[in-house]
């Protein structure tokens, strides 16, 4: 097995673990569980291709701004590439390289027939106007129109974009094409070609993926109380999900802060941060907590949403929780899962529990293609069902070969992207 460390840098202080950094070493640690080529490992220790683009933006007062996009397209061999865009200040080509491999293992692990993709614009989209915005959206799938396309690379939604996003992203494509092409991206409004259910999707996914382990370890849902980090489109989905199901949600926060209410808080009530941002921590709540207080909480099961390494060697051992589920993409360092190891604590992964949102973008896609769409009752079901199958992959693996969830899960996903490969060789 790959031993994960704190990694240093030259003053030998510990640095963030890089996205990247995380997904080599998870890699690595795939392949120690799984009989796989040498050769196959070292190809996808490597992005096929990343594409870096300039985006120029006139901003509203006439001066023009330049911004760095990228596009990482890390494996096609089971299909085209597939995954969000963000917009952060905080995107870099290692970040969309490293989030691009988790793509290639989420799709995998789901049996979908889409690789790894990921890409972003370096830019704080909360400093942009809505029309600067949709320049800035526009000119970047212009510049990223060569490497796009509905049987190539299908880019979605991901932090700081949505649906209307993907709308001005798909219209931008389908001007330049000389012809209306929904398929381009998902996640779009349903109104022009997106999927009922598709912005619910990964809470959703990581509300069924909790309820099977909750299931799974013989918990009662009804005495299960949960936190959950980040109450925004994949938080808020989740916590709703679970608490319908009868288990109390305890904490929920935003990146202002977290509420917490040891009797469980009403999250239908909780307006989520997307709806309208400040309202999580503002709401009227017995207790305010901050967002780190939050990950400590004794709960039984930890849902952190928000965003990535927020578990880390700094605090794996003063996590209480008896189970982590993992919403947000990468929230756990390598270093804190090793900790949460040694300590019994299951942690389900990300590339399981919150791949509903692709699930749900291969659907959109296959409605797109037909032209056809889909009822929320269809989605739903289908969307559950397909996540049962690859929970019961999983958990065979946990069962039969006694491995972790993270283990397990990259043992289902490498294994299949890794015959595929055998399977078709290298060209030429
Ligand atoms: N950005 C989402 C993720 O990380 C969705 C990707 C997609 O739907 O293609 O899974």
């Amino acid at each position: 097995m790959g031993t994960a460390k704190p990694t240093h840098d030259d003053e030998g202080a510990q640095h963030e673990e890089s996205a990247l950094e995380t997904a080599r070493r998870q890699l690595e640690r795939a392949a120690s569980i799984v009989d796989v080529d040498d050769g196959t490992i070292e190809r996808l220790n490597h992005p096929e291709r990343v594409q870096r683009v300039s985006i120029p933006l006139k901003r509203d007062d006439g001066t023009i701004e330049v911004f760095t996009g990228y596009r990482a397209q890390h494996d096609s061999v089971r299909g085209p590439f597939k995954g969000g865009l963000r917009f952060h200040p905080g995107v870099t080509e290692e970040e969309c390289i490293g989030l691009s491999m988790w793509m290639t293992w989420k799709c995998a692990v789901m049996d979908l027939p889409f690789g790894g993709g990921k890409g972003g614009i370096v830019v704080d989209p909360k400093e942009l106007s809505t029309d600067e915005k949709e320049r800035l959206t526009r000119r970047f799938a212009e510049e990223l129109r060569d490497v796009i396309g509905p049987k190539h690379d299908i880019p979605a939604p991901d932090m700081g974009t949505g649906p209307q996003e993907m709308a001005w992203f798909m219209d931008a494509y389908s001007m330049q094409e000389g012809e209306t092409t929904p398929g381009v991206v998902t996640g779009k409004p349903p109104v022009i070609g997106g999927s009922y259910g598709r912005e619910e999707s990964p809470g959703r996914s990581v509300g069924i993926i909790a309820e099977q382990a909750i299931d799974y370890y013989d918990w009662d849902v009804n005495e299960t109380t949960v936190a959950v980090q980040g109450f925004g489109s994949v938080g808020a989905y989740a916590a709703r999900y679970l608490d319908d199901l009868g288990a109390t949600v305890v904490a929920v926060s935003d990146v202002d802060g977290a509420i917490f209410d040891p009797t469980g808080l009403d999250t239908q009530d909780v307006e989520d941060h997307d709806a309208r941002p400040g309202m999580v921590s503002g709401y009227d709540a017995p207790h305010s907590i901050t967002n780190e207080e939050l990950l400590e909480l004794d709960v039984d099961v930890l849902i952190p949403a928000a965003v990535g390494n927020v578990l880390t060697a700094d605090n794996a051992d003063d996590v209480q929780a008896s189970m982590v589920v993992e919403g947000a993409n990468g929230p756990t360092t390598s270093a804190a899962d090793e900790i949460f190891q040694e300590r019994d604590v299951p942690v389900v992964p990300d590339i399981l529990a919150n791949a509903g949102g692709v699930t749900v973008s291969y659907f959109e896609w296959l409605q797109d293609i037909n032209r056809r769409q889909w009822s929320l009752e269809r989605v739903h079901e289908e969307l559950r069902t397909e996540m049962l199958k690859a929970w019961d992959a999983v958990r065979e693996q946990v069962d039969e070969r006694d491995l972790a969830w993270r283990d397990a899960t990259y043992a289902v996903a490498l294994s299949r992207v890794a015959d595929a490969h055998d399977s078709r060789g290298l060209w030429p």
